[in-house]
């Protein structure tokens, strides 16, 4: 069964065609990179695996996205509970102006969990997955923004991992940060193939290679090169 399924997904924003006749199949468990040119429509469709481009107005979807094998443009679908599965970590760091500790229980507290232990296990297991814990184990109390912009982003990693999502969407998730950081969110992503399905977009095409076991080239809103990482 495969995870993500695209058929022939076309999208317009307005009379812009900025998706057109996408097809992937996407299996569990691993990594497809989304690479191409700026402005090709990586995240546009990147968008469309969450339904965050309903938020635009003049945006038009046809085809079909399925994860789990359920439409997810079918109607009476809830939204809500598709995020929960999916994900999204996106190419600035960006933390709530809250603790660390509260930046990673964000989506268990909206979700209406107060149980408290459960909370904290959760937050902690998450920081642990984001190989973040041993940095800020003792300081969780503490303001997310007195992080370095590469922990930081390890946080929104952890605070999108703490909702026990399958599939983890990331846009340019290390185009922001130095390359220590950046090397240190790679290892990061290969690790957490292991529990997710997971797709990022990357301009960065020595990035596909290393964290990729797919890839996908956009070019002009179509999908031209679909295979194996080389
Ligand atoms: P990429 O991620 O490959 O850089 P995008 O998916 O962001 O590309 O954008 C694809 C094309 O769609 C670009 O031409 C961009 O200007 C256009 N586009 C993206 N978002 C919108 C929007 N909200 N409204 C209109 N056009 C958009
Ligand atoms: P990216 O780093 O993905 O290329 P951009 O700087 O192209 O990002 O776009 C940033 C935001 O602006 C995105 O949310 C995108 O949807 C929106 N956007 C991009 N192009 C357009 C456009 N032509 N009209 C309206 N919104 C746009």
């Amino acid at each position: 069964m495969y995870k993500i399924e695209a058929k022939d997904v076309n999208l317009h924003y307005g009379d812009f065609h900025a998706l057109k006749g996408i097809n992937m199949k996407m299996k569990p468990n691993t990594v497809t990179a989304l690479i191409g040119p700026s402005g090709c429509g990586k995240s546009t469709f990147l968008r469309c695996i969450n339904r965050m481009n309903d938020l635009i107005d003049s945006v038009k979807i046809s085809g079909l996205i399925a994860v789990d094998g359920e439409d997810i443009y079918r109607k009476g679908i809830n939204i809500d509970e598709l995020r929960k599965h999916v994900g999204m970590v996106f190419q600035k760091p960006n933390p709530f102006p809250k603790s660390i500790f509260e930046n990673v229980a964000y989506g268990l507290r909206v979700n209406g969990e107060n149980n408290r232990g459960f909370i904290e296990d959760k937050v902690k297991e998450s920081l642990v997955q984001a190989a973040l814990w041993e940095e800020v184990k003792d300081k969780l109390k503490k303001s997310a923004f007195e992080l370095s912009g590469g922990q930081q982003q390890r946080l929104c990693i952890a605070r999108a991992l703490a909702i026990s999502p399958s599939v983890l969407l990331m846009d340019e998730p290390a185009s922001a940060l130095d390359p220590i950081s950046t090397a240190k969110i790679e290892e990061l992503i290969y690790e957490l193939k292991s529990n997710y399905t997971i797709v990022i977009v990357t301009h960065n095409m020595q990035q596909a290679g290393r964290v990729s076991d797919h890839t996908a080239f956009f070019y002009m809103g179509e999908l031209i090169e679909y295979g194996d990482t080389k």
